[in-house]
């Protein structure tokens, strides 16, 4: 950041501008928002400027800038668009030490004036370092058209109203005061001279709602690109007080959670530590009973082997309501990455979604019918149960040129893709040495058109 943002205090303060043409005109239609008294310094101003100046907006004085006229200035602008007068300008504020822009030279300036979104006593100031003004007026505008105009008056009134809403407790039933008030019942004020009456009534009702409930909602998070969210499951992070996840949910989809939340990793590993699932099933109660808005965030879909069920059943018996936003699975984005349809016409009428182990080991599953030709199965936690699969499955007549495709990492910016057959699975699996998160995807080779995703390793395996 070579520029940084500030708001600096115009009360009392003077501001110098050297000029009277366009650029002139342009900086003071900014500056004359303020309450800084303006002296403009120009020999020859445009009508506006004298308009201004006889209106009491600001005081012209029609010769060149002079040393003294920069006593007690807080900045100035050089504004003259010609390069020796402002330099002339510029000369003069190193030597009284003010600051100084000089219009349209970044090179020059100490400071620059950014796009600013005028909401009153809401200011959004846009800038770019005179990279990108169009991005930046592309911007203003998107801004604009966003906030309300009256965003500007609701901020005066809600500023004035603060002691009173410090009646309410500190925390969430004061947010949810605020929350309402911005963006339900302040919009609604038609009147602003009940706009105070109108904000108490809304205080007495907060006063005097009971304390919220506690929720708790099973949010799946899908495979890691936070582009995969669903729109429920941002707002689930938007609104929630804590948030208790596993390890494999991206730190970009944490990043979505609101500031405030408390984040609660209760990682599980497949074969490593893990936070004991009582404790887990303990942990979301015990917030949701202290009335917490709840989020327990699950890759992927929580219904897929993310034993929901164990904590669904812990909230039914304490008696805490919940609800599920279901996620994209691993198996989803796993075929997606590779061009591939998890059921297709002719080929396979049923899909299964596998476990390679399951709190006993590996898992056994029905390996006769998987076996058989054009079968496919995405088998979850399966990287360490590859060589037992592989056994099973050959043992049971599967023929060993089966495709096996194995996704790492699946939609994420480091997805990895192995693509083999069932007799090379354990040594092609070993040789890449996935430390992410992988999906076997039996049945499925990855179509041509995606070669550029496949792992490079492939062609040794081969
Ligand atoms: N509920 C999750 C699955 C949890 S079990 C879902 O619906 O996806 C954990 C297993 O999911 C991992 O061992 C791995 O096999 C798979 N998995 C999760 N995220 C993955 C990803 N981004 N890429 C590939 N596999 C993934």
């Amino acid at each position: 950041m070579k520029h940084f943002p500030i708001y600096l205090s115009m009360t009392d303060t003077r501001i110098v501008l050297s000029g009277g043409g366009a650029a002139a005109l342009a900086k003071l239609r900014l500056l004359l928002k303020t309450e800084a008294q303006i002296d403009v310094y120009a020999p020859t101003p445009a009508p506006e400027i004298v308009q201004w100046a006889e209106q009491s907006r600001l005081t012209l004085v029609s010769r060149p800038l002079m040393l003294e006229d920069l006593t007690n200035a807080k900045l100035v602008y050089a504004a003259d668009e010609d390069p020796s007068v402002d330099a002339r300008t510029q000369a003069l504020a190193v030597k009284a030490g003010v600051l100084l822009n000089v219009v349209d030279n970044l090179k020059d300036s100490d400071f620059i004036t950014p796009a600013i979104v005028d909401r009153d006593p809401v200011t959004i100031a846009i800038g770019t370092e005179g990279a990108a003004p169009v991005l930046a007026r592309a911007l203003k505008a998107d801004l604009e058209e966003r906030l309300p105009p009256r965003l500007g008056f609701l901020a005066r009134i809600g500023k004035s109203f603060r002691k009173a809403a410090d009646a309410l407790p500190m925390g969430r039933r004061r947010r949810d005061f605020w929350a309402d008030y911005y963006f339900t019942a302040g919009p609604r004020i038609s009147n602003q001279d009940d706009a105070h009456e109108k904000l108490q009534e809304l205080l007495t009702q907060h006063l005097e709602a009971r304390d919220r409930a506690g929720h708790v909602q099973f949010v799946g998070a899908g495979p890691g690109d936070p582009e995969l969210l669903t729109l429920k499951a941002r707002k689930a992070l938007d609104t929630a007080d804590v948030v208790i996840h596993d390890r494999l949910i991206s730190p970009e989809i944490l990043e979505l959670a609101r500031r405030e939340a408390t984040l609660l990793d209760v990682g599980k590993h497949g074969f490593g530590p893990s936070t004991p699932q009582e404790d887990i099933d303990a942990l979301i109660v015990e917030h949701a009973q202290q009335g917490a808005q709840v989020v327990r965030l699950k890759s992927g879909d929580p219904t897929v082997f993310g034993r929901l069920d164990e904590e669904i059943e812990a909230c039914d018996a304490a008696g805490v309501s919940w609800s599920i936003v279901p996620g994209i699975t691993a198996a989803s984005a796993s075929v997606a990455s590779i061009g591939q349809s998890l059921t297709k016409r002719g080929r396979n009428g049923s899909v299964r979604f596998l476990t390679g182990h399951d709190m006993q080991g590996f898992a056994d599953h029905d390996w006769r019918t998987l076996a058989m030709p054009d079968q496919v199965a995405a088998i979850y936690m399966g990287k360490k149960a590859a060589r037992f699969v592989q056994g099973r499955l050959l043992m049971h007549g599967a023929t060993p040129d089966t495709a096996v495709t194995v996704v790492e990492s699946a939609s994420r910016s480091n997805q990895r893709v192995l693509s083999t057959t069932l007799s090379n699975l354990p040594n092609a699996l070993a040789t890449a040495a996935f430390d992410g998160p992988a999906l076997m995807l039996l049945g499925l080779h990855p179509r041509a058109a995606c070669a550029l995703v496949l792992d490079p390793m492939k062609q040794e395996l081969a």
